[in-house]
């Protein structure tokens, strides 16, 4: 099956073209936010057409920077770019790109990404976390994505590591986004976080809450591989293995839950593969 998978994030937007499971093209464009909602979806109909010259997507998978109401295909907000709010995405790229489409937020899409063609392939339950300028989630359990009740399964950025932390853009206080995320690395300690990272000094105070959430994670849910991917992931095992080790030391005494935490394996292309997982697994009603 020939499928065509976009990933929206905040900063820019890749399509690509998946052929049996394999990428036979791929185009990235960054994301003007003045533009807006109608500028961005102007630009994924140019590239869309221009991919529908040479290929035959019977379908179309994608992944949105943002929460997404899965029954009813409807995104429910954006913090990134205005107007997507209770925007009905694929019903749009069906009409004006035509071809059936089906989305769900990037961490869920990622997740599926990671899980079936990444660091997560072989391991069954996946929780995939994100981890950049925000903090994302996913979990993967008999290959599908667990969306919970209402869609929002899996949002671990918002759990409370410090009540008396410093205020999330949320609203509440010391949220694990709060704490871990790029934006906010960059914001309190005056740097990037790829830069923070390379003082090991900084990385043994920063993986304590690092730690914490995703030990909330494997109390909750133990699954059977953590996967880390977003830009600060790259870091590598000067993160990795502080990290491992930290988990060790918070993880509670009796549990043996397995602490299996690996980065993930598609670079800036999980979202991609998830997208286009996504679409080969719908079934359509
Ligand atoms: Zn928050």
């Amino acid at each position: 099956m020939t499928i065509l998978a976009i990933d929206i994030g905040g900063t820019k937007f890749t399509i690509a073209v998946f052929e049996s499971g394999r990428m036979v093209a791929r185009e990235s464009r960054a994301t003007d936010r003045e533009g807006g909602r109608d500028w961005m979806l102007a630009q994924i109909q140019e590239v869309a057409a221009g991919f529908l010259n040479n290929h035959r997507p019977a379908r179309c998978g994608i992944g949105f920077g943002g929460p997404v109401l899965f029954p009813e295909q409807r995104i429910a907000l954006s913090t990134h770019v205005g107007g997507w709010s209770d925007f009905l995405l694929p019903a749009h790229i069906e009409e004006t790109v035509g071809i059936p489409a089906i989305m769900d937020n990037d961490a869920n899409v990622g997740a599926l990404g990671e899980a079936l063609h990444g660091a997560g392939r072989g391991a069954d339950p996946v929780f995939y976390m994100t981890l950049s300028t925000g903090i994302g989630g996913g979990m993967i359990a008999g290959g599908t994505v667990y969306r919970g009740a209402d869609s929002y399964a899996g949002e671990i950025g918002h759990i409370t590591i410090d009540p008396n932390g410093p205020p999330c853009l949320c609203g509440a206080r010391g949220c694990y986004e709060r704490l871990c995320c790029g934006l906010w690395l960059q914001r309190d300690h005056g740097r990037p976080a790829h830069l923070l990272l390379l003082d090991p000094a900084f990385v043994s105070q920063y993986v304590v809450n690092l730690a914490a959430g995703l030990k909330a994670c494997i109390m909750l849910w133990n699954p059977a591989r953590i996967v880390i991917g977003g830009g600060i992931s790259k870091a590598g095992a000067a993160l990795f293995d502080p990290l491992r080790a930290e988990l060790r030391r918070q993880i509670t005494s009796w549990t043996r839950a397995r602490i299996d935490v690996q980065p993930a394996a598609l670079g800036d292309d999980s979202v991609l593969y998830g997208a286009m997982e996504l679409a080969r697994q719908w079934r359509k009603t």
